[in-house]
């Protein structure tokens, strides 16, 4: 039962790499060859560079593969983390000539097409410590000054595209501070800052790594590792990939029943949940298949085990989901979903979330002793049966039928 539910439910991903989506079955889409390894990143280091062979080629096969995917999970918006940079490197494309491929791309797939109602952008990682050496680009401040331009830039789209701007690796090798006068340069600009923080090192690194990343956002890239650090009583948006976790954070090992996540649910975090590198990451019971998002929910699932009964681990599915779709752009007071939503002026997808967010906070959030009966629960599987994102007639007349089905099921709750 839940496992239908998180198929069907419109969800959002907030925290995947689109390098790192890059699985073997898109390595063979675009030509290249694939390596065995079993250090990820020498996997994640070829594919990348297969990706660069031919950017322009290869980017539309990886973009129409993503877009397929986020069709088949239900899933309407993804914020993917971008390495431009490391892109710029391998191809000497700078960031407007990779995003006028990337955005020219997209509208190619969308247009009058069953991905329409499918939104992705993007937030421009930077490597943490080694840019300076590495990227010549970067060290004269271009890259910065390159994205302030571009999302400054009334007349084109970039700024629908590139939401803002990350920073990933290592914990202790260096944090933000590193890129200190970069930063408070994008900060000043308003141009949302998403940190990867709280993976790796000792506890009192990863923890003063957390406590600068919490200066410039109140959204982190993972964060799992907060609970050691005794001295911050924030509680930022956490992006939470459990597989990731298990098998990237080598300071703690953890397992599935060792992994924060519990905790972080019962001292109320507000999480998501993502995959971070579904190419480069296998499941835990079938090591033959990549993760995808509806695999962590079910794992989550499964991690929450037999001390939660059905009805919370409903409420506790639906909080992140909700957790995901309110934080699209948890940047300033005024950027939030809404905004985004005009944003992209879709009259349709904004009454729809809205009313399934109406909706799924009523019976699971409002009502803490609400308990789901068989009968709702099919009226439930009803309401969220309506493919948002199929051609538009089509969704019209189903918007209508689910509208009217809500406002019954309203008057009865
Ligand atoms: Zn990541």
């Amino acid at each position: 039962m839940i496992n239908k539910f998180i198929n069907i439910v419109p969800k959002v991903e907030l925290h995947i790499h689109l390098e790192g989506t890059i699985d073997n079955n898109i390595i063979q889409k675009m030509g290249g060859t694939i390596i065995t390894s079993s250090n990820p990143f020498n996997i994640f280091n070829n594919n990348i560079q297969i990706l660069c062979n031919n950017f322009y080629n290869n980017i539309n096969i990886l973009l129409l593969e993503t877009f397929k995917n986020r069709l088949t999970q239900n899933i309407f918006y993804t914020q993917y983390h971008y390495s431009a940079l490391k892109i710029m490197q391998l191809t000497t494309l700078n960031v407007q000539q990779q995003f006028d491929i990337i955005i020219n791309c997209i509208n190619n797939i969308k247009k009058n097409s069953i991905y329409q109602y499918i939104y992705i952008d993007f937030i421009l990682d930077i490597p943490r410590g080694n840019a300076y050496i590495i990227y010549p680009y970067f060290k004269n401040g271009d890259y910065f000054n390159e994205i302030i331009t571009l999302i400054n830039n009334e007349n084109k789209e970039y700024n629908k595209y590139i939401r803002g701007v990350g920073i990933g690796g290592r914990d202790e090798n260096n944090t933000i501070e590193h890129y200190k006068i970069e930063f408070d340069k994008i900060l000043k600009q308003n141009i949302p800052i998403i940190p990867h923080a709280g993976e790796f090192g000792p506890t009192h690194v990863t923890c003063n790594s957390i406590k600068i990343a919490l200066q410039y956002s109140n959204r982190l890239g993972h964060g799992v590792r907060i609970l050691e650090c005794t001295d911050i009583t924030k509680k930022p948006v956490l992006d939470i990939s459990i597989t990731s976790n298990l098998i990237f954070i080598n300071d703690v090992k953890y397992t599935k029943n060792t992994h924060p996540i519990k905790d972080l649910i019962k001292k109320d975090y507000p999480i998501t949940l993502s995959t971070d590198d579904p190419g480069l990451l296998y499941r835990l019971d079938d090591p033959q298949k990549n993760i995808d998002l509806l695999y962590e929910y079910n794992l989550l699932i499964d991690i929450l085990g037999t001390s939660y009964s059905i009805p919370n681990k409903f409420k506790i599915i639906t909080k992140i989901i909700l957790n995901g779709i309110d934080n699209i752009n948890n940047y300033t007071n005024k950027n939030n979903i809404f905004n985004f939503l005009l944003n992209i002026k879709n009259q349709k997808i904004i009454e729809v979330v809205l009313l399934y967010k109406e909706y799924i906070n009523n019976i699971y959030i409002s009502t803490p002793t609400h308990f789901i009966d068989s009968n709702e629960f099919n009226n439930l599987l009803i309401f969220f049966d309506c493919d948002l994102f199929v051609a538009d007639n089509y969704f019209k007349n189903k918007y209508k039928k689910y509208k009217s089905k809500y406002e019954t099921l309203k008057k009865e709750t």
